[in-house]
């Protein structure tokens, strides 16, 4: 077992990290040998940018780049790779305790001035193990103009040791400015395979559900070890396949839009439930007031500013939520498309197969694609702002 284990499918970027690390191991020999090494021209520098599709594992790359750069593994004295998943060093940074690893990783929409600038601050501070000040920032795409302004001068002027981690979606996602100055890593949607092995070696799955659930989510590994061990999230994603079936008259649109922002919403209180009140509890013993007791003078700001997260983090939940069905739709009227088209390739909805085959016999191929445009149009809505529900029945009413 290595730290490079969950990274599944990327042997390309594996192997590059790979290089980087023993780079950056052999700088740090040299640093604390007294000597003044150059880091350019080397495999290492202090900013890197991890592109790819939702789940196909930037963040999971960054991370165990972040444990490679801080293995202790004494093998490394005898040639051998960092990154050995064992040593005190790795462990730390792959469970999130070691000192010198910082995993930001935002459940809001964005990502503002003042939290990176403290962010910088940090990141400028030396090491305390003594080799790197790592910081993987996963959602780089959700900084604000303004605070990738701030994140651009530390980039450009990195202290000695400091390592920036920045995960996107895309190079577009992430800013001009902080994009030319990264080396960049694209890691592809891992092939079903792989992500059946994984979920079979990993998390114990029957082989034909691994397979199923792999199929299913097209590579997206978070996703399909949820479908394939998640009752509840299986039940969903089949509501979410029933509904273009659904979807004959006005009245069924309408209802399968309001179910389809319902769910959404429950998840996001469900999830809001479980971590406000806890959130909400240690603020206000931090702030001195204890069970019962009213808070001291001067703290309100505070409770206020805890409760305002709270609300934009159940925006985000929930558009979360109903992203993730669009996806589901999609992957559908995609099967439908293909067996359209007469290709033989296998179909990601498996359970919905009959369905497929049904719509894809009674509609065209341009139907398709308007449909397939139309959960488009809906995903750019959200992004816009446009009230869920809204967004949600202009795109069922089209989809009939
Ligand atoms: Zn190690």
């Amino acid at each position: 077992m290595t730290v490079w284990d969950d990274l599944v499918g990327q042997d390309r970027v594996t192997a590059q990290l790979t290089a980087a690390a023993r780079d950056a191991h052999a700088y740090v020999k040299a640093v604390t040998g007294g000597e003044e090494p150059e880091l350019a021209g080397s495999s290492m520098t202090h900013a890197w940018l991890f592109t790819g599709p939702p789940g196909s594992g930037g963040a999971t790359a960054a991370r165990a780049f972040a444990a490679a750069l801080q293995c202790v593994s004494p093998d490394l004295a005898l040639g051998g790779s960092p990154g050995c998943g064992f040593c005190d060093g790795c462990h730390t940074s792959l469970v999130g305790t070691h000192a010198d690893v910082e995993v930001i990783r935002t459940d809001l929409l964005t990502i503002g001035v003042k939290e990176t600038r403290e962010l910088v601050r940090r990141a400028q501070l030396s090491p305390a193990g003594g080799r790197w000040q790592v910081i993987v920032m996963e959602d780089a795409d959700r900084l604000t103009e303004g605070a990738g302004n701030v994140l651009l001068k530390a980039v450009e002027e990195p202290a000695p040791r400091t390592v920036w981690l920045l995960c996107a979606p895309s190079t577009e996602d992430a800013l001009p400015t902080i994009r030319s100055r990264c080396r960049h890593l694209a890691l592809r949607t891992p092939p079903v395979d792989a992500v059946a092995d994984v979920l079979v070696r990993r998390d114990g799955v029957e082989p034909d559900v691994a397979r199923a659930a792999a199929q299913a989510t097209q590579g997206h590994i978070g996703r399909a070890r949820r479908i394939a061990t998640d009752e509840a999230t299986r039940a969903r994603r089949a509501a979410v396949l029933a509904i273009p079936a659904r979807l004959t008259d006005v009245g069924g649109c309408l209802r399968a839009a309001q179910e389809l922002v319902d769910a959404a919403a429950a998840d996001a209180k469900q999830l809001a439930e479980e971590r406000d009140e806890k959130e909400t509890e240690e603020l206000r013993a931090a702030l001195g007031g204890a069970e019962g007791r009213r808070l001291p003078r001067g703290t309100a700001g505070a409770m206020k500013e805890l409760e305002d997260r709270q609300k934009r983090r159940a925006t985000r939940t929930q558009r979360d939520a109903l992203d993730l069905a669009l996806t589901d739709l999609t992957a559908f009227y995609r099967d439908v498309l293909a067996r359209q088209f007469g290709s033989g390739v296998a179909l990601a909805g498996g359970e919905s197969a009959a369905a497929i085959e049904r719509l894809a016999a009674a509609s065209r191929p341009e139907q398709t694609l308007r449909r397939m445009e139309a959960i488009l149009a809906c995903r750019e809505a959200l992004d816009r702002n446009v009230a869920p529900l809204l967004a949600v029945e202009a795109m069922t009413m089209a989809l009939r």
